[in-house]
C-alpha cells in the first residue's frame, strides 16, 4: 500500500533544541528495540512508524542488536527507508548504537575501535544508509581507554559516517571524562541517552542530569513508560501478550504487588489530570526541560497516539509533584545499572 504521510505532521508536536546545539528534537521519539524483529507482525511495526511519522515523530531511535535476531529491526527500517519514508530521509534523525553484543569474539562487544567502526558500517549496510545522525556509545567499556572509544566516534564523524555522536548509560563522572576528550577531539557530545522514568530515577541521584544541564548536552529518556508498567497495562494482572508474558527485558520480580501499589497511585493522580497514565509518565519526564525527548516504545499505533496524547498537558502544580513524589520511587527496574556503574 502507498503510504503518503499526513500533511499535518509538523502542526502540533513539540521540537527542543537538544543541549546547546542546533538539533532539534521532537518531544516524543520512537524506539525500535522491542516489535521491530522477525517475532512480530512486520505490517504492524510498519503502522507503528507510519503513525509516528504522521504525528511529528521525526527521530527514529535503533542500535545494532535491536531485533531478534539483532540487526533485524535496522534491517527492518532500511526497507522503510526504501519504500514508505524515500523521500523523507532529510526529514527524519536517525540514530544507532554500538556496546552490547552483536557477533561472536573478542570484536563484537563493547568498546573498541575496532568493534565501533564495523559495527556501525554493518548498521548502515542494513539500513541503506550513507549516515546517520547519531551514533552512540552503548554503554562505557571498563576494559578499554575510554580515549580510544571517544576516538572511534571522532573518526566516524569525521569520516561521515554520523552527524553526531552521543553517550548512553555513562554515569555522571565517565561522562564528565568522555565529554572532556570529545571536546579535546573537536566533536562535542551532542546527546546522552540514560534510562529514566518516575520508577527509575538513578539520573537524579546519579547527579547526571545536572551534569548534562551544566555542559548543554541534551538528554533522551529511554524506557519512559518503565517498558509499560507505567500505563494502564498491568494495573490489574498480567495481560497475555504483554511484554511481561514475553521472556524478555521485563523480569519476573519487576510486577511485584508494591510496584502495582506504586503504579496504582500514579494512576490516581493521572486521572485527576484528565491523563492516561503513560501521558502522565511522559509529561513528567519532559517537566522541567532537562530532558530533551522522551525515548518511548510501543506495540500498536493506538499506544503511540495515547503517548502522543501527553502534550496536551505538559504542566504540574507543586501540589501534583509532590504527590507523585509519594509513588515515584525506585521500583528495581533498571536492569542496565551495571553499565552505567562503573
Ligand atoms: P517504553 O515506552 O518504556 O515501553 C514500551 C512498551 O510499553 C510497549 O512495547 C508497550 O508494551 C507499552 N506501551 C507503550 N505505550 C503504551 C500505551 N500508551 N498504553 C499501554 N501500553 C503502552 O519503552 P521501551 O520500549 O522499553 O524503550 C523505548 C526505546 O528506548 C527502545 O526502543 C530503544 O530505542 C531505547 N532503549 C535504549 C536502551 C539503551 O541502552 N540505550 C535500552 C532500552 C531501550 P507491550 O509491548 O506490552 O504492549
Amino acid at each position: 500500500m502507498t503510504y503518503t504521510p499526513s500533511a499535518e505532521r509538523y502542526t502540533s508536536m513539540v521540537y527542543n533544541h537538544c543541549g546547546r546545539s542546533g538539533l532539534k528534537l521532537p518531544a516524543i521519539s520512537l524506539g525500535l528495540w522491542h516489535n521491530f524483529g522477525h517475532d512480530f507482525n512486520e505490517q504492524t511495526s510498519r503502522a507503528i512508524c507510519r503513525r509516528a511519522f504522521d504525528l511529528g515523530i521525526t527521530h527514529f531511535d535503533l542500535a545494532n542488536n535491536y531485533g531478534p535476531p539483532p540487526g533485524a529491526a535496522e534491517s527492518f527500517f532500511g526497507r522503510l527507508l526504501k519504500t514508505d519514508f524515500a523521500f523523507h530521509r532529510d526529514e527524519m534523525v536517525i540514530s544507532s548504537k554500538a556496546g552490547y553484543r552483536m557477533w561472536p569474539g573478542p570484536y563484537g562487544e563493547w568498546g573498541s575501535r575496532k568493534y565501533l567502526v564495523s559495527s556501525l558500517d554493518q548498521s548502515l549496510k542494513r539500513m541503506g544508509l550513507d549516515y546517520v545522525d547519531i551514533f552512540y556509545s552503548h554503554r562505557f567499556d571498563p576494559a578499554t581507554p575510554l580515549e580510544e572509544t571517544m576516538g572511534a566516534l571522532d573518526s566516524i564523524v569525521r569520516q561521515g559516517k554520523a552527524l553526531y555522536v552521543g553517550l548512553s548509560s555513562y554515569n555522571s563522572k565517565r561522562t564528565r571524562e568522555a565529554v572532556k576528550i570529545l571536546n579535546e577531539l573537536g566533536t562535542p557530545c551532542l546527546i546522552h541517552q540514560p534510562s529514566y522514568s518516575m520508577l527509575n530515577r538513578w539520573v537524579e541521584d546519579d547527579g547526571l542530569l545536572d551534569t548534562l544541564e551544566e555542559l548543554g548536552i541534551g538528554s533522551i529518556a529511554f524506557s519512559a513508560l518503565a517498558q509499560g508498567m507505567l500505563t494502564d497495562k498491568y494495573l490489574n494482572g498480567i495481560p497475555e501478550g504483554s511484554r511481561a508474558t514475553q521472556g524478555k527485558t521485563i523480569r519476573d520480580g519487576h510486577i511485584t504487588d508494591e510496584n502495582v501499589k506504586r503504579i496504582r497511585g500514579l494512576n490516581e493522580i493521572a486521572e485527576q489530570r484528565g491523563q492516561s497514565l503513560a501521558q502522565m509518565a511522559i509529561a513528567w519526564i519532559l517537566r522541567n526541560n532537562r530532558v530533551t525527548t522522551a525515548l518511548i516504545g510501543a506495540s500498536t499505533p493506538s499506544q503511540l497516539e495515547d503517548s502522543y496524547g501527553a502534550l496536551s498537558n505538559l504542566e504540574f502544580s507543586d501540589e501534583e509533584l509532590k504527590a507523585i513524589d509519594v509513588f515515584a520511587r525506585d521500583a528495581g527496574i533498571n536492569i542496565w545499572a551495571l553499565s552505567s556503574s562503573s
